[in-house]
């Protein structure tokens, strides 16, 4: 398939702007900001290309500022949903036999527009809605996504279709990268703008077709990433938008018999469940789905005695607050050899005390808000809990207001239990929990590290030695 005609030589991660005080891309950003602010966006269902206002309206508040309403956005209905489905299948026939070279190059034309004239757009709308930063928008809303646009088409290109099976003499063996016999159904999370945006996307681009579920709590990036799709020259009915409740837009999509895969980012139990469901109806469908999924974490950092405490300090730091803590792979347990953290705790805290959170259209703020009610009741909980309990101790933090917006302080919790709650369960917020370890038993507090929780799933280990 990949000929010399079209070739693309491997992308570079794009850079990552600083906003610094009085940049040209710090007044940029902050004008889109103040612009988008002052807008409360109606959001409809997009299905073949078309859209629909549906009247079903839920509206949608800025976490950090209760007071502005960025957008109402229109679930869809069992009517829309079927449209969707149709409109899917009638895209999917002229899709999949488009050349492959068309179909990578809009996604390239997605990542050039991401990285020029939208880049403020998503970066405001996710810093806006979800709550980042600029910094956090920035790296994952623009950067992440441009790189998942342009490093997919390219190992398309130059590893999935050129990978083709030896032929003997006489013979011609060859793959065909057919896609799927039906529409794939995309599901994102809130917290990744990129997440989202890649989900439906990668599919699209092997010539696949897709629904996409967009979450309630990010809906205003993520409609921008839709119309910036539509701005690149993606057909018609190859992703349809269709926002919703989880349960019921899932209950609908995986009772069609077009139903052909998964494609999930989000908590380990809603995709349990979403894998249940599939196999209730497998009877249903044509083909058998494809299911991929990446799903939660309790990540760790581990420290050994000879660790180099200003690099410990900072990991902890970043890896625990930023975003708020509501990051797959923020780092939400430590083991930390017990003198080590009796030298770091003072200054850990003191760092984490100096933290600045707020809103986040103000430039200097580290923490914006959690993502929404729930959210701030369940780790405002969870932290009440610990206060409350023997095998626990707060060090930092612990304090919550829902004055202003869902704001949740940075809080470190001492567990002198290594399987304190805090320890095993992912809470998705601001939230670290250190155990302090006899450096005498290294390998019982590698051990405690690895059998305490179901999963982690990024982890960092400390160790000059
Ligand atoms: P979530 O599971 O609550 O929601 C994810 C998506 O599923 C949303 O679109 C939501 O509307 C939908 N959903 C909710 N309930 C549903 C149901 N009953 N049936 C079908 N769909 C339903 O997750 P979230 O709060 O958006 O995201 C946070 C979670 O995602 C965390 O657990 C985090 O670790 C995980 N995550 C993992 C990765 C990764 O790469 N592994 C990346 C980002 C987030």
């Amino acid at each position: 398939m990949a000929d010399a005609v079209f070739r693309l030589d491997l992308p570079r991660n794009e850079p990552v702007r600083a906003y610094a005080p009085g940049a040209a891309e710090t007044s940029s950003l902050a004008k889109r900001l103040a612009e988008m602010a002052r807008e409360c966006v109606e959001i409809p269902c997009i299905a073949g290309g078309r859209e629909y206002f549906t009247g079903k309206v839920t509206e949608w508040r800025a976490p950090h500022d209760h007071s502005k309403v960025l957008c109402r956005w229109h679930a869809a209905t069992p009517e829309v949903l079927a449209q969707a489905i149709e409109a899917a299948e009638r895209a999917r026939r002229e899709w999949q036999a488009a050349p492959y070279q068309l179909r990578l190059a809009i996604f390239l034309k997605a990542a050039q527009l991401l990285a020029g004239p939208w880049r403020d757009t998503v970066n405001a709308a996710t810093m806006l809605g979800q709550s980042k930063t600029c910094f956090q928008a920035e790296i994952d809303a623009a950067c992440e996504l441009i790189d998942f646009w342009r490093f997919n088409a390219y190992f398309a290109l130059h590893q999935i279709y050129p990978d083709q099976p030896q032929s003997a003499d006489g013979t011609w063996n060859y793959i065909d990268h057919r896609p799927l016999e039906g529409f794939v159904y995309a599901i994102t999370p809130f917290n990744f703008t990129s997440i989202a945006g890649n989900l439906p996307t990668a599919p699209a681009l092997m010539g696949n077709v897709a629904l996409w579920k967009p979450s309630h709590s990010a809906m205003l990036s993520n409609y921008y990433v839709m119309k910036l799709l539509e701005a690149a020259g993606l057909p018609p009915g190859v992703v349809n938008f269709v926002p919703g409740s989880g349960r019921e837009t899932t209950a609908a999509l995986l009772g069609s018999e077009h139903f052909a895969g998964v494609h999930f980012t989000g908590s380990t139990e809603v995709f349990r469940g979403v894998w249940k469901k599939i196999a209730e109806n497998l009877e249903r469908y044509r083909g058998y789905p494809r299911i991929v999924g990446e799903t939660g974490g309790k990540d760790f950092i581990f420290a050994h005695e000879s660790a180099e405490v200003e690099a410990l300090v900072t990991a902890c730091v970043r890896g625990a607050f930023e975003y708020q803590g509501q990051k797959c792979s923020a780092a939400s347990r430590a083991y930390l050899p017990r003198k080590l953290w009796a030298r770091i705790k003072d200054r850990l805290v003191a760092e984490v005390k100096g933290i600045a959170m707020g809103d986040v259209q103000d430039f200097k703020n580290f923490m914006g808000a959690v993502i929404d009610e729930r959210a701030y009741e369940k780790i405002a909980g969870t932290i009440d809990s610990a206060r409350n309990d023997g095998g626990a101790r707060i060090v930092a933090g612990g304090g919550a207001s829902r004055k202003n917006g869902w704001f949740i302080q940075p809080t470190i919790i001492e567990c002198s239990d290594p399987r304190f709650r805090t320890m095993q369960e992912e809470i998705f917020g601001p939230v670290l929990s250190v155990y302090a370890y006899d450096e005498d038993d290294l390998a019982g507090a590698l051990e405690l590290c690895d059998r305490t929780s179901p999963y982690a799933l990024t982890g960092a280990v400390f160790a000059a030695d």
